[in-house]
Formats: structure tokens, C-alpha cells, sequence
């Protein structure tokens, strides 16, 4: 599942080669719109078909930003201001292309589902292996309220304060900490991989209670998750599982990684553990991590 880092490379990849392009018209797969045409909500949310194509013909994409694991695409049609809200899911991947046959990979080519044929010819494609992912349009953030409960970003000032104020309400002290260091209301864009990651770090057990780590500890493990993103968005992101930048790359993160994924912990040699916190797989040494 693309995470934060994964999603910084989308966006700083995406961002030169769309920013200031219009959209000319969309086409949506036959599988989206079947899913659709019986009430499921599939990849384009909150709209129907028929009013997402219509919308979305004309508008000028401005700006793209992202905000924890999502992209924002700033656009506007006739002045007024929309965003394009996109959530990779787990295999969502976003290309560039003049023609479909450009895409190079046969599973993201033959899972295209939404395709933004642009005013100056070329496309702008949202390819989905499992469909997990989505695209909203929405006037502003506040037409979307889950948008408006993340955590602040992690890089600002105020994430630091707001993870240890969450940390001390009943709703996270009991909690294990890598089930609350991975809830976006507490740190926004912190999935798997890094919690792993920074935990091993840390030597902090993954089932350890939020509420039984010091404050100082607490204030080294939120800087070590920050360090950890930051190395991540360096190196390009993982490449684990499906996870593409738009010219079908991946990053390098995933050579740098210590503990997610690893049969043997690599400082001291005894195999790995795994437990499910909040249904996810955590790997973890019994030796270094308490
Ligand atoms: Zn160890």
C-alpha cells in the first residue's frame, strides 16, 4: 500500500508534467461504471458517473499538493475552484502517457479505469489493480469531513503536540502504539512499513500501550517516524507491492528497510515475530524491542 513517501513521489513526479494542462474529456472503464450502475461505489465516489464525466470536461488542473496519503489536484473550470481528491488504495498508480500502450506494465496497462483525455492531446491515466483506491470531486476539503480529521501533516509544527495530546486521551492510552502511531487521526501518513520501522528503531515493542512510554520516549519515536518518512521520500518511496511513481518507477526505500518484512533481525541475528495489531501484520525482533 503506497504510503506517505510513495505518495510524495506521485505527487512531485505528477505534478511538472500536469500542473497547467486542461481536461479535455473522461472516459471510465466498463467495470467501474457496471460497478457503479448498481450503487457500488467503485474508484469514483460520491458522484455518478454521468455527472463526474460532465464535471470534470473543461477543467484546468492549477496545482497538486498532497495532504497525508492523498493528492489534491487544484482545478478550476470557469473560475471556480474544485479539488480532485485521489487515494492510491492499495495499487493505485497514476500515468502520463500519449497513448494506453504506453504504459508499460501489462497489469497497471489492462487496469486503467479512469482516463482524462487532456485539451493538448495525451493522457492523464488512474490505473487500479484492486480498486481499493478513489477519486472524489468536491468543492473544498469541508465537503469531505474525513478530510478535515487528519492529523495535521507530520513535517509541520503542530504534529508533535497533537500525537502526544492523542496519546494521553482513554481512546489511545490503552491502545497498542503501532495501532495508534498508524491511525491518521493521530499522525497523518505513518502506515506499516515506517510504524515497523521506526519502532524497531526505537526497540519499542509493537503491542506496548501508548499510555506506558514516556513522553521522552514518546518525543524520540514521533522525531524517528518523521526521520524515517523523510529517508523514505529521499530514496523515492518502497516498491513493495505495487506501488509506481507515474513513469512507472519505483523507489529504493525498500533496501533500506530493517525490520518489515525480514525473517532475521538484522542487529542481532534472532528470528523475527509477527502479531495482527488493528489487522495488520507486525514483524518485530523479541530480542530488541520491549
Ligand atoms: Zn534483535
Amino acid at each position: 500500500m503506497p504510503e506517505l513517501p510513495e505518495v510524495e513521489g506521485v505527487v512531485r513526479s505528477l505534478a511538472p508534467v500536469s500542473a497547467g494542462r486542461t481536461i479535455h474529456s473522461v472516459k471510465i472503464s466498463e467495470t467501474v461504471l457496471s460497478a457503479k450502475q448498481i450503487g457500488k461505489e467503485a474508484i469514483v465516489k460520491g458522484i455518478t458517473s454521468e455527472d463526474f464525466i460532465s464535471e470534470m470536461a473543461g477543467m484546468k488542473i492549477l496545482a497538486l499538493t498532497r495532504r497525508s496519503k492523498y493528492i489534491y489536484f487544484h482545478v478550476e473550470r470557469d473560475e471556480e475552484p474544485y479539488l480532485l481528491v485521489s487515494h492510491l488504495g492499495m495499487t493505485g498508480a497514476w500515468f502520463v502517457v500519449d497513448t494506453l500502450d504506453d504504459i508499460k506494465e501489462d497489469r497497471f496497462r489492462r487496469h486503467v479505469h479512469v482516463t482524462f483525455e487532456m485539451a493538448d492531446g495525451g493522457l492523464l491515466v488512474y490505473s487500479d489493480i484492486r480498486r481499493f483506491g478513489e477519486l472524489r470531486l468536491v468543492r473544498a476539503e469541508s465537503d469531505y469531513p474525513p478530510l478535515l480529521e487528519m492529523a495535521p501533516e507530520p513535517f509541520s509544527d503542530e504534529a508533535l503536540q497533537h500525537f502526544l495530546a492523542m496519546c494521553e486521551t482513554p481512546k489511545y492510552a490503552r491502545k497498542p502504539i503501532k495501532e495508534v502511531i498508524m491511525d491518521g487521526h493521530v499522525i497523518s501518513g505513518c502506515g506499516n512499513i515506517y510504524a515497523t520501522e521506526a519502532l524497531y528503531k526505537m526497540k519499542i515493542h509493537p503491542n506496548r500501550s501508548a499510555g506506558r512510554i514516556s513522553k521522552e520516549r514518546k518525543i524520540e519515536l514521533f522525531r524517528t517516524i518523521v526521520d524515517v518518512l523523510q529517508e523514505s521520500i529521499r530514496a523515492g518511496g518502497s516498491s513493495i507491492s505495487d506501488y509506481r511513481n507515474i513513469n512507472g518507477e519505483a523507489g529504493t526505500m525498500q533496501e533500506r528497510l530493517k525490520m518489515y518484512g525480514k525473517k532475521f533481525c538484522p542487529e542481532c541475528g534472532t528470528g523475527t515475530k509477527s502479531l495482527k495489531i488493528a489487522g495488520r501484520t507486525s514483524v518485530y525482533c523479541p530480542s530488541c524491542q520491549h
